[in-house]
């Protein structure tokens, strides 16, 4: 069974339609797919229909970013009802920090010498919601950096110019309004947010203290070694597996929807919740 929670389409900062992440699932053989953009619903309902089309089982999601101590994460609210209006409050409250965090942005960008930032963004992006990944595309449009790394590194985090701190709700507050929605709390890539493996297992254990339900043991660029490792904690600390490639659609990716390695046997597998 090819299962695959975690995708993006162009409703946030993926670069296919909600229906074409759909059928390039379907045409990986994907089983049960789910579409989680960041802090929105809007591709879910276009999604959903295409998959009944396609006869593709469609689990409607998201990708709440959330702050634990004082450091943005991702928690992915999977099965959620999207009519919810708790969620929906909270979301609308991300996409207006997100709104005030992007002006910020390109002043700091125009700081930086970059003129008419706000603009060139808003182009590179075909919805309203502007994430640092347009800002990151616009300046490799511009020729000002070579590749999303260098962006990151160099102009869209921290004290640099076009970093701006972040305002987004605490964890476990995130994680109740995903259960409000009625869906299922997994903390995404817990091995991607640059902290020390001690940092991280305390992170979780303080994610599932407050009722986060699972954790993505496998992503589209996990290692055999982090896929053992991240099993066997979230046994000890009671958490579901779940599985997801954070499929962009970039050129330069090489993650692949639906091309996940297995969730290991032992684990307690989040399609058993969903
Ligand atoms: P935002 O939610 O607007 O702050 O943007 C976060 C998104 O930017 C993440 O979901 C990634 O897709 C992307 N991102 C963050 N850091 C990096 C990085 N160092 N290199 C490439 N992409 C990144
Ligand atoms: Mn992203
Ligand atoms: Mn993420
Ligand atoms: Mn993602």
């Amino acid at each position: 069974m090819k299962i695959d929670l975690h995708n993006h389409s162009y409703c946030s900062d993926g670069v296919l339609s909600p229906t074409e992440v759909v059928r390039l699932a379907k045409e990986q053989e994907c089983d049960i797919f789910a579409l989680t953009d960041h802090d929105t619903t809007d591709g879910l309902v276009e999604a959903k229909i295409e998959a009944g089309k396609l006869g593709l089982e469609f689990v409607p999601g998201v990708e709440v970013s959330a702050m634990w101590s004082n450091m943005t994460i991702h928690i992915l609210g999977l099965g959620i009802d999207v009519n919810n209006k708790v969620l929906q409050a909270g979301l609308k409250q991300h996409q207006e920090f997100r709104a005030i965090r992007a002006l910020k942005m390109a002043r700091g960008l125009g700081g930086a010498g970059v003129v008419n930032a706000m603009e060139k963004t808003q182009a590179v992006a075909k919805r309203s919601m502007i994430t640092r990944t347009h800002f990151a595309q616009m300046l490799i449009q511009e020729g000002i950096c070579k590749d999303m790394k260098s962006v990151f590194k160099r102009f869209l985090t921290g004290k640099k110019p076009g970093g701006v701190k972040s305002e987004w709700a605490q964890y476990d507050e995130v994680i109740s309004w995903i259960h409000t929605a009625g869906g299922v709390a997994v903390l995404a890539h817990p091995l991607r947010y640059r902290m020390t493996n001690t940092k991280v297992k305390r992170m979780m254990s303080d994610l599932a203290a407050n009722g986060c339900n699972g954790v993505e043991v496998v992503t589209g660029s996990s290692s055999a070694d982090e896929i053992t490792l991240m099993s066997q904690w979230a046994r000890e600390l009671g958490l579901l597996a779940s599985s997801g490639s954070d499929y962009h659609g970039w050129p330069n990716q090489r993650v692949r929807i639906g091309r996940l390695q297995d969730l290991p046997n032992q684990s307690k597998n989040i399609l058993n919740s969903l």
